[in-house]
């Protein structure tokens, strides 16, 4: 495709940003329509994996996302009372912790600074239709007016509505049978750079990670259908989520007792988008958008940085659109795919487990993986985790 071509990108969270720096090295011009007024700050602490990796790396952005890291040095499993039951070191075999811990907001805000004087930014703007014509797509937006791009690039996340407007039909949530919770919490003393996990009596898992010098992440995940959350519509969010919390512990109290002033609240289920194409005309998804595969399996922000780069540089150097996206479709589905069927609604039972018997079950494999000797046996070399990180997904050069 010519690289003048104005393209349109809705969403400015991590996949769209990430997508407008690459299509500006390629000198295509870029507007980002994003919902909210201004820059969206916000979210948790995100594990960039794997060829997410190296994405970050050929952006040049290596340092300053280092500069920004939690500094989580690992994962430490603790009984409802906060009690250690099993260390898991960063590096180590089975630690949630990753090389790249940054907090989203933080990550989000990098990619804005690296593209808002290159792209056109419009915030409090959405698209409301999209008309294929031979010259391009004209775009109708919540305002009334109406422009002509080349493409539409579609990053707007789980919930995406210009998504739903040209592919609902291809699209459908696969929910894996719990909800999740995020919030920040004040930090107390006792809150050092290990992530702490606890599992509860009835299924509610809570994490608290490293945020920044004042706060402290909490994720709470407990198993729900949509149904039985359907049936309790008339109570308020915070209800559900203190009904999952009470009598779970001295560390589930606390989040209980800072639920009131909590900011930067996120309630949802934990679902996985799954669509059968990711184009239709001029437009492609990217990102959540195309293929969210939760929070849960730490790869969400990975596959968006991974998808910008590929969708970019196919656009890059194919000679229409329609076989850019093929192209695209084609070299990262596969890879999408992998991701999210590392999370499926029975691991998430696992993970959530329900009874005493359970939870002692789940101890005994935490000592175990968690005990030197485990640990020694199956923590990967410096060398092996850096061939993961190249082989977890092979960038092609553009
Ligand atoms: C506020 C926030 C907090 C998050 N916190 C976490 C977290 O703690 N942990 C985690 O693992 N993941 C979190 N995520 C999700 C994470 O950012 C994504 O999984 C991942 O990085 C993929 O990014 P994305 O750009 O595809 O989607 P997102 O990061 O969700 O970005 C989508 C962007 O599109 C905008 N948007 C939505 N609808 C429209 C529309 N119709 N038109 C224009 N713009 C629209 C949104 O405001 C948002 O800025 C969060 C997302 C958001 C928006």
């Amino acid at each position: 495709m010519t690289s003048s071509k104005k393209i349109l990108i809705c969403g400015g969270g991590i996949a769209g940003p990430a997508c407008a720096y690459w299509l500006r090295q390629y000198g295509f011009s870029v507007v980002i329509a994003e919902k909210a007024m201004s820059f969206r700050d916000g979210g948790q602490n995100v594990d960039v994996k794997g060829a997410g990796q190296q994405v970050i790396r050929r952006m040049g952005l290596d340092d300053q996302v280092q500069a920004l890291n939690t500094g989580e040095c690992g994962q430490k499993w603790l009984d409802a009372n906060g009690k250690v039951v099993a260390v898991f070191p960063k590096d180590g075999f089975g630690s949630l912790t990753s090389d790249f811990e940054i907090l989203r907001g933080d990550f989000a805000r990098l990619l804005f600074e690296a593209t808002r004087d290159s792209c056109e930014y419009r915030f409090g703007r959405h698209v409301t239709d999209i008309v294929d014509g031979d010259e391009g797509a004209l775009v109708i937006f919540d305002d009334g007016t109406q422009e002509t791009f080349s493409l539409v690039i579609c990053a707007e996340g789980l919930g995406s509505s210009t998504r739903s407007l040209k592919l609902g039909a291809q699209t459908r949530m696969r929910h894996l049978g719990a909800w999740m919770a995020f919030f920040k919490i004040p930090k107390r003393p006792g809150d050092d750079l290990w992530a702490h996990s606890v599992n509860g009596i009835g299924g509610t898992m809570i994490n608290l990670r490293p945020g920044s010098a004042t706060e402290t992440t909490a994720l709470v995940t407990f198993p729900a259908e949509p149904a039985e959350l359907d049936g309790a519509a008339h109570r308020s969010r915070r209800d559900l989520l203190v009904a999952a919390l009470q009598g779970r512990g001295t560390i589930a109290d606390r989040l209980i007792d800072a639920l009131d002033t909590v900011q930067d609240f996120y309630f949802g289920p934990l679902s996985q988008v799954q669509a059968s194409t990711w184009s239709v005309g001029r437009l492609v998804l990217l990102g959540d958008a195309a293929h969210c595969p939760t929070p849960f399996t730490g790869k969400g922000t990975a596959l968006s940085l991974v998808g910008a780069y590929v969708l970019a540089g196919e656009l890059s150097k194919a000679a229409s659109h329609t076989e850019a996206f093929r192209a695209y479709e084609a070299l990262l589905r596969p890879y999408a795919e992998h991701c999210q069927q590392e999370l499926s609604p029975r691991f998430v039972r696992l993970m959530h487990v329900r009874t005493p018997v359970g939870i002692a079950i789940a101890r005994v494999l935490q000592r175990f993986f968690g005990s030197a000797p485990m640990q020694r046996l199956l923590t990967p070399s410096p060398a092996r985790r850096a061939r993961q990180v190249e082989e977890d997904f092979v960038l092609p050069v553009y």
